[in-house]
């Protein structure tokens, strides 16, 4: 079908999909000059159909900072509690005393950050964003609870896994943290998923990201380990170290992969900030008279109701 020419030009900037050459001036039945990829297949990647329905971010700008800090505070935090472990089991490294306070502040910079996505624009059903405050108290009690093993229980140059010592209160306080923490990742989840349903490819499945499901489930495996660590002492009191040991191997594990989900959720946050940061790309952006779709009660090239914005 000829279309009669009708906005079949590119007007507006648009980057090829392939060698990012701007397409602008171009047929939509063209080719990329530079490297021959189809400007229809830029246009079925890059455009949302949807963009025009997506709300507008209310402060594009807050969000996409409070986004940041929210996932970059979170992988800093849980990488300063890996350094404990790692200063743990080696003796040369020893991090400097102020190293608790840059935990506290990296936790409560996340969870700050994390307020951003209570209600990032309107249409933000009410449950989800009391699901998102109540994901910011987990957090913060999170972060005094872990203010508490740190400094309070380990204390400088603490050992709690290879020092042998008593460790029933720590351990106590070491499941009210994963605990908060599941609570804080089932709390943001829902708002978290409604800001990446604006992301073309997520929301379409082009994409499959399920990071924030694959943290709650590193987070279970560190609660599977903390409750066998528990009860081991319990069940074989008389020779507990060597099914402690295996259990707390667990828990290593179930935090090695909590760290490798927060650096994909980080990257996520990245993929998300183009959308954030300004509205997705929609048909009515490239090309400055939207085409009908086939089959409507009018395909007239006449467009004497359409207003002129020609510039
Ligand atoms: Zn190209």
């Amino acid at each position: 079908m000829e279309a009669a020419a009708l906005g079949t030009e590119l007007t507006g900037d648009l980057c090829c999909a392939r060698c990012r050459y701007n397409l602008r001036g171009l047929s939509v039945r063209g080719v990329c000059p530079e490297c021959a990829t189809p400007v229809a297949a830029t246009l079925l990647r890059v455009i949302d159909p949807q963009a025009a329905e997506l709300q507008p971010i209310a402060k594009p700008g807050l969000t996409a900072t409070g986004l940041a800090l929210w996932s970059a505070g979170a992988v800093a935090a849980v990488l300063i509690v890996w350094l404990f472990r790692a200063a743990e089991a080696l003796d040369w490294l020893q991090p400097p005393l102020w190293t608790p306070w840059l935990l506290l502040a990296c936790m409560l910079a996340s969870a700050i950050g994390g307020l951003s996505m209570v209600r990032p624009h309107a249409g933000i059903p009410r449950a989800r964003q009391i699901s998102a405050i109540g994901s910011f108290l987990a957090y913060v009690t999170l972060a005094w609870v872990t203010w508490q093993i740190v400094v309070n229980l380990d204390g400088p140059r603490g050992r709690p896994y290879l020092g042998g010592g008593d460790w029933s209160v720590r351990w106590i306080y070491k499941v009210a943290a994963t605990l908060l923490l599941g609570m804080t990742v089932l709390g943001i989840q829902p708002v978290f998923r409604t800001l990446q349903s604006r992301s073309y490819l997520l929301r379409t499945g082009k994409l499959e990201r399920q990071t924030l499901r694959a943290i709650l489930a590193s987070i279970g495996v560190i609660l599977v380990g903390d409750m066998v660590q528990g009860a081991v002492p319990l069940i074989q009191p008389s020779f507990p170290e060597l099914p402690r040991l295996a259990a707390m191997c667990l828990t290593g594990v179930g935090s090695l992969l909590l760290a490798i989900g927060l650096v994909g959720l980080a990257i996520d946050v990245r993929r998300l900030m183009p959308v954030i940061l300004s509205a997705p790309l929609g048909l009515t952006d490239v090309l400055s008279t939207p085409r009908q779709p086939t089959g409507t009660e009018s395909t007239r090239p006449g467009m004497t109701g359409m207003p002129e914005t020609l510039s």
